[in-house]
């Protein structure tokens, strides 16, 4: 522990407060997740009713506590507020609550807050709309290349270690400049989703996925690295194969039912967050 005197080990208080933040960003992620495809301002004006247009007081604009004391319903109009928006709020103060927890109150854990807040974004607009918006993944892949010292790989190992309670040797340290490295990752992530689509055409004889997913997957190779991007491809597709089963075997789905990829990479990403480090480490010392 001494090799880290500016860890400040969180407990489960400071990530709870932490969380709030989550929360708060879970509100303006709901925001982007309904206006940006639409191509509307997500400043102006402020949030109204979908159905009765009426403006959201900031009273009853309180992440996740409104809803509960709305019930669900608009004030105005009574009409049902969707779940979806609560759930964003949650999920997203969740995460948040995972990261001060698995990198305590640090650099990482701030960027990968981050990095989850765009995942989130873009897998409900590609569930919604099928699309994954250039706004979002460029400047998501060159703000993961910018941050990536940030990602100081020596606490991500400690907090990965430290997660699930296995010391790892200091063995393979991460020579390249974070730079690089996340440069790298961009382009394998991107390169290896091309490749995928590639061959999914000449097996089913259509376009599976769009250059949506590759610059999705640059965006995750950026913040993550080659290794958890591959990870990512990988765990995306089974995830996405187990519910095209399911929908084919029990919902009576076509097998031309399109899936949404960007969120199935989402899911990925976040799992290979978490994961992958420990993953990777565990299955190189078994295989
Ligand atoms: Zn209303």
């Amino acid at each position: 522990m001494d090799d880290y005197p500016t860890v400040i080990t969180v407990m489960w208080l400071p990530a709870l407060a932490y969380s709030l933040f989550g929360l708060i960003l879970g509100s303006f992620l709901n925001v982007c997740i309904h206006r940006v495809p639409r191509r509307e301002s997500v400043v102006w004006p402020g949030s109204h009713c979908p159905r009765c247009g009426v403006a959201v007081r900031p009273y009853d604009n309180i992440p996740l506590v409104s809803y509960l004391l709305l019930k669900g319903k608009c004030r105005s109009c009574k009409g049902p507020i969707s779940l979806r928006y609560p759930l964003v709020e949650l999920s997203a103060g969740i995460a948040f609550y995972a990261c001060a927890r698995a990198w305590q109150l640090t650099p990482p854990t701030f960027v990968n807050s981050l990095f989850i807040g765009l995942i989130i974004v873009l897998a409900l607009i590609d569930y919604d709309h099928q699309i994954l918006p250039n706004v979002f993944t460029l400047p998501g892949t060159l703000i993961g290349i910018l941050l990536s010292p940030f990602q100081d790989p020596a606490l991500y190992r400690e907090a990965a270690a430290r997660a699930v309670a296995v010391s790892l040797s200091p063995e393979s340290p991460e020579t390249m400049l974070p730079w690089v490295a996340s440069l790298l990752g961009a382009i394998v992530g991107a390169a290896f989703i091309l490749l995928t689509g590639f061959l999914y055409q000449i097996v089913r004889k259509r376009q599976g996925l769009g250059m949506g997913d590759v610059k999705m997957m640059a965006m995750v190779g950026a913040f993550l690295g080659w290794r958890l991007a591959l990870l990512t491809i990988f765990a995306g597709s089974l995830s996405g194969s187990f519910v095209g089963i399911f929908l084919i075997r029990f919902r009576g789905e076509s097998l031309q039912t399109k899936l949404p990829f960007g969120t199935f990479l989402g899911c990925g990403a976040v799992i290979s967050l978490f994961f992958g480090v420990p993953f990777i480490h565990w299955y190189t010392r078994t295989v």
